[in-house]
């Protein structure tokens, strides 16, 4: 596809860039990936939400991508600031089990949760741990900008001539921005390998030439993205809170192997947070929203992935109930409204829709502007002047850059069960009908029973709704 150049917001110039591939047969991307101690909150889902739609937009405009997302299954700890336990360890021990059960636990649930909202799988997961011999050969080779302390072999950040520049830091803002770990050189020094303390034996070590002991979290996407992507790539994504530690780290070691300013990749882009009212939703305070708490509320994962798209990736979004409601009815029209042209589709190409995918193509080249998107759809299905046919066609161009599935998604898909609901939808749909008969017959006393017997089950009767709903599970 030409027309509109597509734009991108680069976190490095803080400004809008005219993207332009650097091989047009394959754009290379590498997304920051889940640390797999916990769920995956619906905050997270949000940053990998945000690079699926990148690569669709990518793939749209006629370019192949090559996708990489990485599983962190060792040394990310507690603290940004190279302090605290490591997370894996921390978590396995709490629940008494290996951490390579809880990697495999928590990795699996992530992949659910991927599917289940329609993001595309990378070309390739890469896991941190399979990466150990990569990671010690790359320490080697930046060793001379490093230097090595009780805790380990750590990163002279004074040593790369822009060090921070992506988070708009420098070193001397850097004694106040991060922790400082005792004898470390300057505050924003960070471990590329942290020895074992002596006498303490970890459930993941292994030997290195400073060692035993584990790579320092930022190493890995280092080492994964050169590995299989090659330095530099296209774009590298996460959340806003890595433009701040992470990615100036990462941003660091790649100088140093490089010995060349070049920062690994071409764009960094950073979606922002999900809050809701107490702050920024967060996997280590404990209490979080995950997509199964969604689907055990009734909402189908495609309404959560909506959500999201009607705010732009740049903006905070604020969850809250009574906006995912919202979304699961815009869900819905959209389902009702298809399924209504499919009923009119006479195969009659009447009309052009050549304008809509024009201002389609405006609102993603803009920097993804989702929520444009969305609103040129609402008008493109209400298009009369336009055949059902015609307009199912461009629906599926929207749709490959959306990803809500809208081609296949059904109605009675949009009912989800609760995970407390006590009763199946067989049987609610044979109530439904009884209810319907007995009104029918103007037995009001055997309507009501029916509806408080379902309400007492969790079903919601919903008489009149507007969009021709029968019932509704309520989250009980
Ligand atoms: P983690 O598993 O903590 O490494 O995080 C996975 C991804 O989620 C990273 O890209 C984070 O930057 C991102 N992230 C963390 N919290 C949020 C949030 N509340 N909203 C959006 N993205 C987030
Ligand atoms: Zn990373």
């Amino acid at each position: 596809m030409t027309g509109t150049p597509l734009t991108l917001y680069n976190s490095l110039t803080r400004t809008l860039e005219p993207f332009a591939p650097i091989d047009p047969h394959v754009v290379r991307i590498y997304t920051c990936g889940p640390t797999v101690y916990n769920y995956q909150h619906i905050g997270n889902m949000r940053a990998f939400l945000f690079a699926d739609t990148l690569g669709r937009v990518i793939r749209w405009k006629g370019w192949p991508t090559k996708h990489v997302i990485n599983i962190t299954d060792v040394g990310h700890l507690t603290s940004d600031a190279d302090a605290g336990d490591d997370k894996m360890e921390k978590a396995a021990a709490a629940q008494a089990k290996s951490i390579w059960d809880i990697a495999a636990h928590y990795t699996a649930a992530f992949k659910d949760d991927v599917a289940r909202l329609n993001i595309e799988p990378p070309a390739e997961w890469t896991v941190a741990t399979d990466h150990i011999n990569e990671m010690i050969a790359f320490a080697q080779k930046i060793e001379r900008d490093c230097y090595l302390i009780d805790g380990g072999l750590y990163f002279d950040t004074s040593k790369v001539p822009h060090y921070g520049a992506l988070a708009r830091a420098t070193t001397d803002q850097g004694e106040s921005r991060i922790d400082p770990v005792s004898s470390k050189r300057n505050a924003a020094d960070f471990a590329i390998w942290r020895r074992s303390p002596p006498g303490e034996q970890r459930q993941m070590e292994w030997d290195s030439p400073w060692g035993k002991g584990a790579p320092g979290w930022h190493l890995e996407c280092s080492v994964m993205s050169l590995k299989h992507l090659g330095h530099p790539f296209d774009i590298h994504t996460g959340g806003i809170d890595h433009r701040e530690i992470h990615h100036p780290n990462e941003i660091a070691q790649n100088q140093a192997f490089c010995s060349c300013e070049d920062t690994g990749a071409r764009i960094w882009m950073h979606n922002n947070f999900l809050v809701d009212r107490g702050g920024k939703m967060s996997k280590s305070t404990g209490e979080f929203l995950r997509l199964q708490t969604l689907v055990d509320a009734g909402f189908h994962p495609l309404a959560y992935r909506l959500m999201c798209l009607q705010a732009h990736y740049r903006s905070e979004l604020e969850f809250t109930w009574d906006n995912l409601a919202a979304a699961l009815t815009r869900l819905k029209r959209l389902v009702i409204a298809l399924d209504a042209l499919r009923g009119r589709d006479d195969g009659t190409l009447k009309g052009d829709a050549e304008l809509y995918l024009a201002r389609l193509e405006e609102a993603v080249a803009d920097d993804l502007n989702t929520p444009r998107a969305l609103t040129v759809l609402d008008e493109l299905i209400a298009d009369k002047k336009l055949s059902p046919t015609v307009r199912i066609g461009a629906i599926a161009d929207f749709d490959a850059v959306l990803g809500l599935r809208l081609a296949e998604l059904t109605r009675a898909e949009m009912r989800l069960r609760p995970g407390s609901a006590t009763i199946d939808e067989g049987t609610i749909d044979v109530r439904i009908a009884e209810r319907k008969q007995a009104r029918i017959d103007k037995d009001f006393a055997a309507s009501d029973a029916i509806r408080d017997s379902l309400a007492a089950a969790g079903v919601e009767v919903m008489d009149g709704d507007a969009l021709g709903w029968d019932w509704k599970l309520g989250a009980s």
